[in-house]
């Protein structure tokens, strides 16, 4: 089976232990569903980690494959000046898409060798005891769910044909307007998208998920759901179990780390 691993995970810096120092205390139950999803991704003896980011280098109308021989993460922007890693691309698997979907679907290639954090700190958390797994970074776009949702259609079809075993992983965090002190300041509808959304996820309603209000999405200010929604396109016709691993929101974002079981 060529898709071998499939989760949602939140990507806070403060998850980096060097970072998070005794914050990293708050995040407990995160840390813990990050440690089983290290250890079900080892276990699938995955080739290449497909990581969907929103806070790399958007476009309106197009998605990006960022292709690079190898990508670098470092935390320098967060403080932390000694962590470094270095991981080879999938540039055949990454080609291979780009042919495929460049007729079908507005997808763009840059190559940039430093990943954005919300790909380097799930990558980071998530392959320490697999330095030879490469990696393949997409980006979503300012179009709307249904393209997310039917890119990922597209792109599961590739991924079908391909021998490489291939991990699956959407990067986001929920509403950022939770409590009081939340980054985005309170909003009650902050909690009302976070409790629909896991409801939906966990019961595999996808269509319900496509039409969510828009404004209802903009009000509980994410910056998760587009990656949700294409890895759930991805998922399309396959058979799988939705299986919250933690949600919690110690500072008033909302942080989901979830399973999608093969
Ligand atoms: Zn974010």
């Amino acid at each position: 089976m060529p898709i071998v691993f499939s989760a949602i995970v939140p990507h806070l810096p403060m998850l980096v232990p060097t970072i998070g120092k005794e914050n990293i205390k708050k995040l407990k139950a995160t840390i813990n569903a990050y440690e089983k999803l290290e250890c079900d991704l080892y276990a699938a003896q995955t080739d290449t980690l497909l990581i969907i980011s929103p806070h790399g280098q958007l476009q309106q109308n197009s998605f990006v494959i960022n292709l690079s021989p190898s990508y670098d993460i470092d935390f320098e922007e967060f403080g932390d000046l000694s962590t470094k890693l270095s991981l080879a691309g999938d540039i055949g698997l990454g080609y291979k898409i780009r042919e495929s979907l460049e007729t079908k679907a507005p997808v763009q290639v840059i190559s940039q060798t430093k990943l954005d954090h919300g790909s380097s700190i799930p990558v980071y958390l998530l392959t320490k005891h697999m330095p030879q797994i490469k990696i393949i970074s997409l980006y979503p776009s300012g179009l709307d769910l249904n393209a997310h949702y039917n890119f990922g259609q597209l792109l599961k079809r590739e991924l079908l044909i391909n021998k490489n075993r291939v991990a699956i992983v959407a990067s986001g965090d929920l509403s950022h307007r939770l409590t009081k002190n939340a980054p985005a300041g309170y909003s009650a509808k902050g909690k009302k998208f976070d409790n629909k959304l896991i409801e939906y996820l966990n019961q595999n309603k996808v269509k319900e998920i496509l039409s969510m209000n828009q404004d209802f999405i903009k009000e509980a200010s994410e910056c998760g759901l587009k990656s949700i929604v294409l890895l759930l396109g991805i998922l399309e016709g396959i058979e799988y179990q939705a299986q919250l691993l933690s949600y919690e929101f110690p500072f008033g974002v909302g942080y989901l780390t979830m399973n999608f079981k093969l």
